[in-house]
């Protein structure tokens, strides 16, 4: 068996031989994704590592320090209060100039009487940036007063796909786009700081290397001799056996031999999914008012009217909240089914759409962020008035329950559902 390595600057792959010639230092672990266990050699800082039965990746290559990540941090801080209050763009609509930030966007979310929605684009676009700064301040200081650093250490693990900068940046585009048609547009000055504030943070997320905080905070002696009782954590990927009270000795997350009532818990987030993504798809989305008349548009319709004048972006928008959470859940659907009827084909395009969904899943906020920034740029009373319809709220539940069916899916048991006839789905 070999293990594939990549340097992260030259992406160059060298492979190494890893069982059969027992290098010293070389330590048991096993692949958080199918649950293999295999003798890592002594991987260098710089370098990835992938599982040698699902190329999952096991070791990340990319790593800032503190000192560089907390950097970071306080230019993020800095760069908020512009990004989020200050005008992303103006606009000079029937004579009148209006500028719209982030922030007013929510507020009129709020005002038209959606708090449930406006709080869904200001966690990703708020709240989530706020806990990664914070996060990141008390993991620095925590450090050198000695506080408990584990549930940050855990919470920032979960927190990394909710950060949705990107997609607010990308929301912007589209709306300048959409609303391009009515009135003349310029970026104002917190558009810049936005973007800054985008580009640190995703720099920040891939180099903030999980592994690597808790290898640094809470070292641990990593497993030399064969053990079947070997479990891994999905929590901190700590391999090891479980201590006394059944807990991963690193982040003290009961070890579990798979993620428990998994299978449940995706199929009770997926049907609700569903339920919510009809009346998001029936009902209307956006309202539009000119000269007093009302013009009701569902994703659908407002896709295809925009389609009529930008076919690139309507395609965006398109695949953002159509073709994506329709596709997660028909993806969900088949690999829950393949899981209860123990499924042995088709395990490698499986895994595939599995790392798919996760990946692109959080794009189908998009939608709802173009929403929230046109409804604060568009507002003129009854001359041309732009607002959000119910859909919204139905389509951002649908869109956050998908995201955790997916975060509660064990893939691991769809390798068991591929292994053997009596694939267990609890521990
Ligand atoms: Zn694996
Ligand atoms: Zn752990």
């Amino acid at each position: 068996m070999t293990l594939k390595f990549r340097h992260p600057s030259s992406g160059n792959p060298l492979t190494i031989h890893a069982i059969g010639e027992v290098l010293p230092q070389s330590r048991y672990q096993r692949c958080p994704e199918c649950d293999t266990l295999f003798l890592l050699p002594v991987v260098k800082s710089h370098q990835d590592a992938f599982c040698p039965r699902c190329h999952a990746k096991v070791h990340n290559g990319r790593d800032w320090s503190m000192t560089r990540l907390g950097a970071m941090a306080i230019t993020m801080l800095l760069l908020m209060p512009f990004a989020w209050g200050e005008p992303l763009l103006h606009l000079w609509l029937l004579g009148s100039h209006i500028e719209a930030s982030l922030l007013q966007g929510v507020r009129q979310m709020v005002l038209q009487g959606s708090p449930l929605t406006a709080a869904m684009v200001l966690f990703g676009s708020v709240a989530a940036p706020v806990i990664l700064v914070a996060a990141i301040a008390y993991l620095w200081l925590g450090n050198i007063l000695g506080m408990n650093l584990r549930p940050v250490l855990l919470m920032l693990d979960k927190l990394k796909e909710w950060v949705m900068l990107d997609i607010y940046l990308v929301g912007i585009g589209v709306a300048s786009i959409k609303v391009s048609e009515y009135a003349f547009l310029q970026p104002g000055i917190g558009l810049y700081a936005f973007a800054a504030l985008t580009l640190l943070s995703i720099l920040t997320l891939i180099h903030l290397n999980m592994e690597e905080l808790w290898e640094r905070f809470y070292p641990q002696k990593p497993a030399r001799h064969h053990n079947q009782q070997l479990r891994v954590c999905l929590s901190c990927h700590f391999t090891s056996v479980a201590d006394k009270r059944g807990r991963c000795p690193r982040c003290h997350v009961p070890l579990h031999h798979r993620r428990p009532m998994s299978v449940q818990k995706c199929w009770a987030a997926l049907i609700a999914s569903l339920f919510f993504l009809l009346p998001a798809n029936l009902l209307p989305i956006s309202i539009i008012y000119v000269n007093g008349a009302r013009q009701e548009d569902t994703i659908l319709s407002g896709i295809l009217s925009l389609a009529s004048s930008n076919v690139p972006v309507a395609a965006v928008v398109f695949v953002a909240s159509i073709l994506v959470p329709f596709t997660k859940v028909l993806v969900l659907f088949t690999l829950l089914i393949s899981i209860h009827l123990k499924c042995e084909q088709g395990l490698k395009t499986r895994i595939l759409l599995l790392r798919f969904v996760t990946w692109i899943g959080r794009w189908s906020m998009l939608d709802l962020f173009v929403i929230s920034l046109t409804m604060s740029l568009v507002n003129r009373d009854q001359l041309l008035a732009f607002t959000m319809g119910p859909a919204a709220f139905y389509f951002g539940a649908a869109v956050i329950l998908t995201i955790l069916a997916v975060e509660w899916l064990d893939s691991r048991l769809l390798w068991d559902a591929h292994e053997s006839g009596n694939a267990r789905f609890t521990d």
